[in-house]
């Protein structure tokens, strides 16, 4: 019988949706099988964040040179910051041959390159609300209260997040990550987790 080859997970949603924290819960249940892809970017490391852990932190010119020897499935230049995100060739094509399953955890843009890519990736859209007028509003909402950014930034995310709420139908599931009247946090985690034990996993 021939090895089973593992499964490209793309996980996406608009910023703010909570994409980084269900990653981790989700990765505490499925243990060894699936792997998150460590990305590369040019954006400086925040503190406590590692090199090769959290992100490979690249300088633009060593990023600028990966790419133009074809070694990213996919990257972007994440909404204007001016600095570049991208999936490495290397940290997935391995694990799949190895018969792993490997989780993209990236923004909208980029997972749609990854699916004209991988077009038999499992695709993930995470959303804040089923409807995509409520759940601008209830980023709007997190958004507010975690006050980090001025309303000026905001408006700016929330107009990205706008269009990237009309995208969720070219992805295989749609998951709602929404506030605690619809389960919260634990219960999108299971119902991604379910939905790639039902795929496979
Ligand atoms: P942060 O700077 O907060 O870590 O991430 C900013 C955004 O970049 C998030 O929406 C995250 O999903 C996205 N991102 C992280 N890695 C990648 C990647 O490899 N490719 C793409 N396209 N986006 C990424």
């Amino acid at each position: 019988m021939p090895a089973a080859t593992g499964k490209l997970v793309i996980l996406s949603g608009p910023s703010g949706v909570g994409k980084s924290t269900i990653v981790r819960k989700l990765l505490g249940r499925t243990a060894e099988r699936l792997r998150l892809s460590v990305s590369a970017t040019t954006r400086p490391p925040r503190p406590g964040e590692a090199d090769g852990v959290d992100y490979h932190f690249l300088s633009h010119e060593a990023f600028a040179s990966r790419r133009q020897r074809g070694e990213f499935l996919e990257c972007v230049e994440v909404f204007g910051r001016g600095h570049w995100y991208g999936t490495l060739l290397a940290e997935v094509t391995p694990s799949l041959e190895a018969g792993r399953w490997v989780l993209l955890e990236i923004d909208v843009d980029g997972a749609e390159r990854a699916l004209a890519a991988f077009p038999e990736a499992v695709s993930i859209f995470l959303t804040a609300a089923a409807d995509p007028a409520e759940a601008l509003q209830v980023l709007r909402e997190r958004l507010e209260a975690r006050g980090t950014e001025d309303p000026e930034a905001i408006a700016r995310r929330l107009e990205v997040a706008q269009r990237e709420l009309q995208r969720s139908s070219r992805y295989r599931y749609t998951v709602v990550n929404g506030g605690p009247q619809e389960g919260g946090l634990d219960f999108a985690v299971d119902e991604i987790h379910q939905l790639l034990v039902a795929e496979g996993l």
